[in-house]
């Protein structure tokens, strides 16, 4: 449930804001050894976005939306992760959250 949640998110985030390149999503199911709560990287060819704390929605969903700014921001700012371009594309990321909701509550009526 909360991975078709996520997904659906996914799904919507990359119609409404493309990546220059393919994209993958990667989701635990439960947590894993790794400290972060998700990541994202560059191989080159394309962006992989992993999630690794799924048992709150809430949270799984917030971390999608700042992974997802990694990749939209990647390369932009010269040497600082959460830099100016990152913020930019937070912002509108966190955006296109709120239109994906607005979308969820029109659906239930
Ligand atoms: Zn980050």
């Amino acid at each position: 449930m909360i991975t078709s949640h996520v997904r659906s998110l996914y799904d919507y985030l990359r119609s409404a804001l493309p990546l220059d390149a393919p994209t993958m999503l990667r989701i635990a199911a439960s947590p894993q050894k790794d400290q972060r709560q998700g990541a994202c990287n560059w191989t080159g060819q394309r962006y992989t976005i992993q999630l690794h704390n799924m048992q709150d929605t809430q949270a799984a969903i917030g971390v999608l939306v700042h992974e997802y700014a990694h990749a939209l921001s990647w390369g932009m700012d010269a040497d600082e992760p959460h830099g100016e371009m990152f913020r930019e594309a937070l912002r509108v990321s966190f955006a296109s959250y709120t239109d994906w909701l607005k979308t969820l509550s029109e659906q239930e009526g």
